[in-house]
């Protein structure tokens, strides 16, 4: 008599569908690999390319010295009201010698309307007094020297290098590149830091200096953060945001 007459056949564990021997991770990394295909990270940077041909960073400066203070005081801050405050700065400071020697109420009056003043003026400070000390009164070249003068980051670091240098040691990840990056499926990481990590494995080098102007522009004008104006966007098809909208 065949004992196993009426019971249902056992499989064995090995031979269970495949897919739920996947990890939920491995399951993401398949997901998304759709949207880090090479084909359409190009496309997204030709669309780019063909938006913001001519991007590059809107705070006014003279030299590398004078964009690094700029991009400290733009923390939380527009560009605009930063280009309002910088020439008085730089009129009364001209040099990081001279701004090592500033009092703080004097710094603090002058650039108090870029907000976080008090802060702001212990890191210009403090950065013209390690930059004058410790780099012969010049802006270093490197990322691993520069994220050591008070009140440059990874960010302020990147924007210097990208922009004073022409070196491209990282990605500048404001507010707007988080954003897009998110709304374009380039990453799924929750900090800057990593965003910034994910972008430098899926972009090409030779776009890392220009992709962050091009974002943050496309962040200002059309990719706004509130309700993106989706019908103006010329990645709306290669963009599957839930949040896109489809008036503005
Ligand atoms: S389609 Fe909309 S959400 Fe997507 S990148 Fe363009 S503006 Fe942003």
């Amino acid at each position: 008599m065949n004992k196993s007459k009426g019971k249902r056949p056992t499989v064995s564990k090995t031979k269970r569908s495949p897919i739920k021997k996947i990890s939920a991770k491995i399951v993401k990394r398949i997901s998304t690999s759709r949207d880090l295909a090479p084909e359409r990270i190009a496309a997204i940077l030709k669309a780019l390319d063909e938006a913001y041909p001519d991007a590059t960073c809107a705070l006014n400066h003279r030299s590398p010295w004078e964009l690094l203070v700029a991009t400290i005081l733009s923390a939380q801050c527009t560009d605009v009201r930063v280009n309002m405050v910088t020439p008085e700065l730089f009129k009364r400071f001209p040099t990081p010698a001279a701004m090592a020697k500033a009092e703080l109420p004097e710094l603090i009056e002058i650039i108090r309307t870029t907000g976080f003043f008090n802060n702001k003026a212990k890191s210009i400070k403090g950065a013209a007094k390690k930059i004058t000390e410790q780099f012969g009164g010049r802006v270093p070249e490197t990322l691993a020297e520069l994220i050591t003068v008070p009140g440059a980051a990874r960010k302020t670091a990147n924007v210097v290098l990208g922009v004073s240098y022409g070196k491209a040691e990282g990605v500048v990840v404001d507010t707007h590149v988080f954003r897009i990056a998110h709304r374009l499926d380039l990453t799924k990481s929750d900090t800057a830091e990593k965003v910034e990590q994910d972008l430098m494995r899926i972009l090409p080098k030779d776009h890392w200096i220009r992709f962050s102007h091009q974002v943050i522009h496309h962040g200002r004008q059309v990719c706004i953060a509130r309700k993106p104006k989706c019908d103006k966007c010329n990645l709306e098809t290669l963009c599957h945001s839930a949040d896109k909208t489809w008036w503005s």
